[in-house]
This record gives structure tokens, sequence and C-alpha cells, in this order.
């Protein structure tokens, strides 16, 4: 198979920090689009995973799901893209697309398992798949987003993976108005479902162990803030909630949160810590709450989210960096210390 070289930042074990290294794309086949990326975001799963914290992780690892590019090569049977349009990928690249998932159009929950953008398995070029954290991608059109007109293409990365992964939870769940919900964790995904859970119409209540981000939670659209550290201020909200959302990426006490959902009511998590998270018994038995989780979101729903981002002018908050800084921006990432999700200006690494 005949290839191109693209730049990126991997990481070649779980100690080590992330610098360039040539990678090779395939060449577009029939149905593939080659995208030459302009920006991606940085999404805790790339530290999970370049870290091996979920124990899967294929080296070098280059991370990144969270891409906006422009078309730059087409495959003849391409039907849906254009070179010079403006597209988007998130954090599949393929699915089976025939068995039940699939055709429902859940293709992140794939029975024979999707592959993901990165740390997936390349079944054209064998080895890990390598993601956004570089300077082009070739992917199939049919796992190929649109990004609509009138959006910030930076503030858009986001979307692909913050933004799908809390969206899709709150309309599977039928968050809007006269409901309760609340937000645990304001990083990238949390700041995403603040504004998604507002416009849906909900009360939103923020959860923040981070008092500097009281002002911010209300800016981006809750009603209230709760420090989460003040048991006070959390038993005042016991047996309340149609549904928390929790977004937090580390060690946690889950059945604190349990506590806060009312009778029937539902908390899901999306955050995906290394550890297991403890549950008590007595906190999903009495009364009678429910205890789910979610992954990311379809592809026909990704595009669904996308054009009701442009319809309702929704972008992540965004710090954009050179490439240079992703080692630094990882460690600011881990001390909570976000605001409220990095993005790669992909210009520094065609340049550097
Ligand atoms: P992030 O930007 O780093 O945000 C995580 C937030 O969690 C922090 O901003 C912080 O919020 C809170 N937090 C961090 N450490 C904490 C601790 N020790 N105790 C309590 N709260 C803490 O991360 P992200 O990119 O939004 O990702 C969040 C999680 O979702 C990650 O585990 C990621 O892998 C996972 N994820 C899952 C899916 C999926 O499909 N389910 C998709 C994408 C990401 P405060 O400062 O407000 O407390
Ligand atoms: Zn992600
Ligand atoms: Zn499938």
């Amino acid at each position: 198979m005949t290839m191109t070289k693209a730049r990126s930042y991997a990481a070649q074990s779980a100690a080590s920090l992330l610098a360039p290294l040539a990678i090779d794309r395939r060449e577009p086949g029939a149905t593939d689009v080659e995208i030459e990326i302009l920006f991606c975001g940085v999404c805790h799963s790339d530290l999970h995973t370049a870290r091996n914290e979920w124990h899967n992780t294929v080296y070098p690892c280059v991370p990144g799901h969270e891409i906006v590019g422009r078309v730059t090569r087409v495959g003849d049977r391409v039907t849906k893209y254009k070179v010079g349009d403006l597209t988007a990928v998130g954090c599949m690249v393929d699915s089976c697309r025939t068995c039940a998932h699939c055709q429902a159009g859940l293709e992140q929950y794939c029975l024979a398992f999707p592959t993901f953008t990165y740390n997936g398995n390349d079944r054209f070029l064998g080895g890990p798949t390598f993601g956004g954290y570089s300077t082009s991608i070739v992917v199939d059109e049919a796992f190929v987003l649109r990004v609509p007109a009138g959006l910030d293409l930076a503030a858009t990365a986001p979307l692909l993976c913050a933004g799908i992964t809390t969206y899709s939870p709150l309309r599977h769940w039928k968050v809007g108005p006269n409901q309760k919900v609340g937000i645990v964790g304001l990083g990238g995904l949390g700041h995403m479902a603040v504004k998604f859970a507002r416009t849906f119409g909900a009360h939103v209540v923020l959860f923040t162990t981070s008092p500097g981000k009281v002002a911010d939670g209300l800016r981006l659209g809750a009603h209230e803030v709760v420090i989460s550290k003040d048991a006070d201020a959390m038993s005042r909200h016991a047996n309340s909630f149609d549904f928390i959302l929790d977004a937090v990426s580390a060690q946690h006490d889950l059945n604190a949160y349990l506590n806060l959902v009312k009778l029937d009511g539902t908390l899901t998590l999306v955050g995906a810590p290394e550890h297991p998270l403890p549950v008590s018994a007595f906190n999903v038995i009495l009364p009678r709450r429910n205890f789910a989780g979610s992954a990311i979101g379809g592809i026909a729903e990704t595009q669904e989210m996308l054009d009701f981002c442009a319809q309702h002018q929704i972008v992540s908050d965004i710090e954009l960096i050179p490439i240079q800084k992703i080692n630094e921006a990882w460690d600011r990432m881990l001390k909570q210390d976000v605001k409220y999700r990095f993005v790669i200006d992909m210009a520094s690494l065609k340049a550097g």
C-alpha cells in the first residue's frame, strides 16, 4: 500500500513526554477523504491513553480525537465531500457497519468494537491508529462530519468529543424543562454539559471542587454552583435531581452524588477514571435510583449535535496552544487548570 508521511506528536511509552514523530497515512482509497488537520482539541482521554491508565495502550501513541480540518483529496467514489470542504473527525474512524448497533446508528457501541481514532486497530496499515495530534488524516467518508458554516473552527474541535459525549446522554435521558439537572466537574466535558443542559431548558446545578470556577460556572449557564467539598451545601440538594451527569476524570465519591438523585432519577457516568469507583448498594436501592454510563455518540447524532451548535451558536471555551506546549497543557489539565479546553493550532506543527 502506498503511503504519505505526516508529522505528529507521539508518546513512545507510558512514562515519556510527547515528542515529534513522522507517521504514515494511507493513500486515500475509493471512499476515503484526506484531511489537512487545522485544529485538534485536547481531551483527558488523550492523557489517560498515552499514560496507559486504561492498560490497553499500544505505542507509539499519537492522541487526538477532536479534529477539524480541510479536505485535500477524495477517493473516486466519495460523494459527500469535495476538496476544500471543512470537515471534522471525532473518536471513531470505522466500525463493522452491519451489527444491530451500527444499523441503529450507535456505531460507538459496535458489537465488533468500533475502530477508535487513536489506539484502535488500523485495518489498513496494521498497528495502532494514529490520531489528530498530526498534520493530516485519512478517513472513510462515512465517519467524516461536516462542519456547519458560522462556527469558529478552533472552538468547534472540542465538540467532536466533549460536545457529543455530553449531548448524547442529555438527549438520551430527555433532559429538558421542569427538570433539575446536575453536572459534576467543570472541565472540557463538564463545561459543554452545562451549556447543553441550559440550552435544553433544564434547571442546571454545577458541582465543582474548584472555588475559582464558580463565576465561570454561572457565566457558562449554570443556575447554581455547589462546591462539592461543602457537605452542608451538598445535603441541601438530597433526593432532588432528575438527572446527574458525572464528568470527573479522577477518583471521587460517587455515593455523595447518588444521594442527590431522586426516586427513579439517574446518575450517568461519562468520566472514566483509572480505578473502579465504589457504589454503596443502599445508595441505589433506596429510593430506587438508576446508575448508568454513556460513551460518545453515533455518527448521525454527532452531525445532529454540530448542526444544533451552529443553530444555537454553541462552541467550546478554549485556550489555543502551539503543539510545542502540549506537555505543559497536560500538566495543567491534571491540576484542573483548563478553561475549558486546550486546542492545538496545527499550523505550529507544519511550521515546526
Ligand atoms: P478535564 O477537562 O480534565 O475535566 C475533568 C474535571 O474533573 C476537572 O476539571 C475537575 O473539575 C474534575 N476533577 C479532576 N480531578 C478531580 C478530583 N480528584 N476530584 C474531583 N473532581 C476532579 O477532563 P475531560 O476531558 O472533560 O474528561 C473527563 C473524563 O471523561 C475523563 O476521564 C475522560 O477520559 C472521560 N471521557 C469519557 C468519554 C466517554 O465517552 N464516556 C468521552 C470523553 C472523555 P472541577 O475543577 O470543576 O472539580
Ligand atoms: Zn475525548
Ligand atoms: Zn457494528
